[in-house]
């Protein structure tokens, strides 16, 4: 095999990711980053959270890149409360995946993971990439990659109108590391995903996290839709402002979780960010100006709201589709219609599912959800049940959404279908069986009894 000269711009997940792959199968892999491991580790802001399922870790630890598995907290499925109005908790859900998930600090991993590359003999430079810069390099590299996130260099990859889907965002975001929470929470049996959400206002999650200085801690997540009652970061000027926020929003729409989360702090200065995200979905080929051609990967290639947990988990199989797709012609002209091919096979296997996946979730939630979501009710997070099994299939979507999202998405009938195929009963049976349960936790509530489900 002919080793091939390939650039990879981007010192993130993916980029690193694809690095340390193209590396292992035998190439000369030059990275290019605007920033150094140190300035990752001292001077960075984590570019998102990044929770990982274990079809996106598995990968991580074939590269012997897993440092962190013995020591992140342990997320062990999703804990998740739907209430159409604050104060009414009329949905809970307790799932399990059957493999842990985490989130690592970025700034931790990407200082790590480049200083691994370097050790095993990649080239590393740090420069910021124009694209002027970005030709010169093509001209001396057989294939360039360009995994530089959702700044100004994604500009060269035009922009799929079809598969967009939205020329905007959909929330206003804002994320902050904390410490001073327990990881055994109330109302779940194992190390959650908590996910509260609010019909007409957005979503609060709470996600295990492994920091930089303090290791195990909490990632908040707040998904605000625009003037609803999570949307109050825009003013924040520090990290400390954004954590007073975010408390009072837990103590006003979550009170559940306001004595458990009552001390929590900033984690660090720099451990917050507010802003957005348009879904955005590219062209497989960059042209240069000199007429050759880049291709997109990571979030280069697709930008996804955060809600789904999607992004980074679609990086690490993104990667691992192009070293594979190297690996199987690596003698290959790596040209626009390798590019396209390559991009077209992964979109068809995991991108539009995902896709679809994620920018469902950004809409109210349909029929054929509400069908699983009621059938389920009742979950405990333990039980060998078969509302346990329609539980757990909601979070092992999450971990690899090729696997219901074809049902949900085939309407009333399909998710019909999926409960009578993972209970092995009538579908009947189970939705009213849900609705039965719904209708006498809320009668509960109206009588000030509290929901029977936390
Ligand atoms: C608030 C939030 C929460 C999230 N939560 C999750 C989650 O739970 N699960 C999940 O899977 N995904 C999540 N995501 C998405 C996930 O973080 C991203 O999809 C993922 O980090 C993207 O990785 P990347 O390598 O493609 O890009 P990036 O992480 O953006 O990395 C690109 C890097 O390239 C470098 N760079 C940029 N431009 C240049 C240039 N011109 N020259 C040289 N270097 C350059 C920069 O250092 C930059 O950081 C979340 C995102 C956000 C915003």
């Amino acid at each position: 095999m002919t080793a091939r000269r390939i650039a990879i711009v981007g010192s993130g997940q993916t980029g690193l990711l694809a690095a340390h792959g193209l590396l292992r199968a035998g190439h000369a892999v030059t990275l290019y980053s605007d920033r150094s491991a140190e300035q990752w580790l001292h001077g960075s802001r984590p570019t998102g959270t990044a929770v990982r399922f274990e079809l996106a870790l598995a990968y991580e630890r074939e590269l012997g890149l897993a440092h962190w598995e013995a020591v992140a907290p342990r997320i062990e499925g999703l804990h998740l409360t739907f209430c159409p109005r604050p104060g009414n908790r009329l949905l809970t859900l307790l799932g399990q995946t059957a493999h842990p998930s985490q989130a690592i600090d970025l700034r931790l991993q990407s200082h790590r993971w480049m200083t691994d590359l370097a050790a095993a003999g990649g080239q590393v430079l740090v420069e910021k990439v124009d694209p002027a810069r970005l030709d010169a390099i093509a001209a001396e590299h057989d294939l360039v990659l360009v995994a530089a996130g959702r700044g100004p260099l994604a500009e060269l990859f035009p922009r799929n109108a079809q598969r967009s889907v939205y020329d905007q965002p959909r929330r206003k975001l804002a994320m902050i590391l904390v410490v001073g929470a327990d990881h055994t929470v109330p109302g779940s049996p194992f190390s959650p995903l908590k996910l509260n959400v609010f019909e007409q206002h957005g979503e609060l999650f709470w996600a295990p996290y492994y920091h930089r200085d303090h290791g195990a801690s909490w990632c908040v997540l707040i998904e605000a839709k625009a003037g609803g009652a999570l949307d109050r970061f825009d003013g924040c000027k520090t990290g400390a402002d954004a954590v007073a926020i975010a408390k009072q929003i837990v103590r006003e729409l979550t009170p559940w979780d306001a004595a458990w989360s009552a001390h929590v702090e900033l984690a660090d200065p720099d451990g917050w960010l507010v802003g957005s995200v348009t879904p955005t979905v590219r062209e497989p080929v960059g042209r240069l100006a000199s007429g050759r051609v880049a291709m997109p990967i990571g979030d280069t290639a697709i930008a996804l709201d955060p809600i789904g947990a999607q992004g980074a988990n679609l990086g690490n199989k993104q990667a691992r589709h192009v070293v594979a797709a190297v690996a199987a012609a690596p003698d290959a002209a790596f040209d626009a219609a390798w590019m396209t091919r390559t991009f077209e096979t992964f979109w068809a296997d995991h991108g539009a599912w995902t896709v679809g996946y994620n920018n469902g979730l950004l809409e109210p939630m349909s029929r054929a959800a509400q069908l699983v979501m009621i059938s389920q009710y009742g979950s405990d997070g333990v039980s060998d049940s078969p509302k346990q099994r329609l539980a757990n299939a909601v979070i092992e979507n999450t971990a690899d959404p090729r696997r219901f999202t074809p049902s949900i998405a085939a309407g009333p009938s399909g998710a019909r279908k999926l409960v009578a195929e993972l209970t092995g009963q009538s579908w009947q049976r189970h939705v009213l069986g849900g609705m039965l349960r719904i209708g006498s936790a809320q009668l509960q509530r109206l009588l000030g009894a509290g929901p029977a489900r936390v």
